[in-house]
């Protein structure tokens, strides 16, 4: 049987994830996410697909990102009807992420459409709250290990911890077993439960975000002492920018364990971002995904005060303690986070907590890299607080993690193919050096728009 696979995105960069895969005359596809950040200057997301639409069979959604699942109300916007295959957590948390993102694309074409006064020139959002509503509607939730079938399609999902609803998809063809890792997530996460695969598979498709690294341990547990006895004697702000699914829940998890050991560091934690209360309730009705009780979980956020329309968040500009305050978005690139620094960023002695990667072209990134000017709302502000960043929060597997994955879904070190997607060049490189230092034989990258063989 003809099977081949072609990526998208996800392959030369680490967002904008979509691969498809044709089975004879069948063809599908495994996610099918926005470029952003640095990756949008290599590819653009633009409504002219570089496939037909109308000629995908179903979709597979490995988790509710939007790097994974933005793209999909644009393919309702151009008609397409057929199935999108995903967990009952994964459409709960794709109805509140596609939902905001439609509202962006709206923004940015009014901003845009603002600027110039020809209508020629005027642009389209790339799709609307009713394309949202309408893929909505197209997804068929599945359970985890059930086996599914879609004509020549075979095909089950398996927790890939990472995010509620997140799987690793195994798909059967003919006598080829086929995986796709999806974001895989740690093994020793806070709250999400470690990933689960099983063996025999001919060809995978793994993740290598930290192809080339190894988590750091034990600066958080250095850090939150330090960061906590500092505005405690300052009376001043510890401001988080965090992302809204995992991050966030993963972040209040972490204050409560250290609380319960050290009560006398024990500060009012506000969290300010309408999307992460949404998040929280999906990540309450959807607990089976977490390594937490449903009571665990709820013990872990009544720390937490929410800020919502019924505490006004301008309330906080004149709380008189010291405190926390949890927002987004996660790299500072918008958000409330943003009105928050600019009241903060002056005073040397609040501190903005960066906890995890900053893409390129961030204020995050350009923060943790030493600038100390920013501009908000066309004025110039100084940066005298303090900036500290940690990498060891991560909700992906590293190096160990992955191989240690691979390892058991491989049908065999010498003969399953592996390749390697979503990840940077040279956390690619160094994850390929490693994996044929194990005995793996035929790991490789996998490039944008080279479709490879999988049988004939
Ligand atoms: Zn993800």
């Amino acid at each position: 049987m003809n099977i081949s696979v072609e990526s998208f995105g996800g392959a030369d960069t680490v967002t904008g994830s979509c691969h498809l895969i044709k089975i004879e005359q069948e063809n599908y596809l495994i996610d099918s996410g926005l470029f952003q950040g640095a990756d949008l200057k290599l590819h653009k997301n633009i409504s002219n697909l570089p496939f037909e639409i109308l000629s995908i069979e179903a979709i597979i959604l490995t988790h509710a990102h939007l790097d994974h699942c933005g793209l999909l109300p644009l393919y309702a916007k151009k008609g397409y009807s057929k199935p999108i295959y995903a967990t009952e957590a994964t459409k709960d948390l794709a109805a509140i992420i596609l939902t905001d993102s439609a509202k962006i694309q709206q923004g940015n074409a009014n901003s845009h459409n603002k600027k110039t006064n020809k209508k020629s020139q005027h642009v389209e959002p790339l799709y609307r709250h009713a394309d949202v509503e309408r893929v909505l509607n197209l997804i068929k939730v599945v359970e985890p290990h059930e086996i599914n079938h879609h004509k020549n399609l075979k095909f089950r999902l398996f927790p890939a911890g990472h995010i509620p609803g997140a799987v690793s998809a195994s798909l059967e063809v003919a006598d080829q077993k086929i995986l796709f890792s999806g974001d895989l997530g740690r093994d020793d996460d806070q709250i999400m439960r470690p990933p689960v695969i099983e063996g025999g598979h001919d060809c995978i498709f793994i993740e290598s975000t930290y192809g080339g690294h190894q988590h750091v341990s034990g600066e958080v547990e250095k850090l939150l002492p330090q960061m906590l006895k500092h505005i405690i004697k300052t009376g001043c702000v510890l401001l988080i920018p965090a992302f809204t699914v995992a991050r966030s829940q993963m972040l209040v998890k972490l204050f409560h364990d250290f609380f319960e050991k050290n009560p006398q560091l024990k500060v009012p934690i506000f969290m300010d971002s309408p999307m992460g209360l949404k998040v929280n309730k999906v990540f309450e009705k959807h607990h089976e995904w977490l390594k937490l009780t449903k009571e665990e979980y709820n013990t872990a956020f009544t720390d937490v005060t929410e800020v919502d329309e019924k505490w006004e968040a301008d309330k906080l500009e004149s709380f008189p303690e010291a405190h926390i305050i949890l927002t987004s978005s996660g790299m500072m690139t918008g958000g409330k986070v943003l009105k928050h620094f600019s009241r903060l960023a002056l005073d040397k002695d609040n501190i903005v907590f960066l906890p995890g990667y900053m893409g390129e072209d961030t204020l995050g990134n350009r923060l943790a890299s030493g600038e100390r000017e920013f501009s908000y709302e066309q004025e110039s502000i100084k940066v005298n607080c303090q900036i500290i960043q940690t990498h060891q929060l991560s909700a992906h597997a590293d190096q160990k993690q992955l191989s240690k994955w691979l390892e058991i879904a491989a049908n065999s070190k010498e003969r399953t193919s592996i390749f390697l997607i979503h990840g940077e060049n040279e956390e690619k490189e160094k994850f390929i050096i490693y994996l044929n230092e194990l005995g793996f034989k035929k790991v490789e990258k996998m490039n944008y728009r080279k479709a490879v063989q999988i049988s004939v």
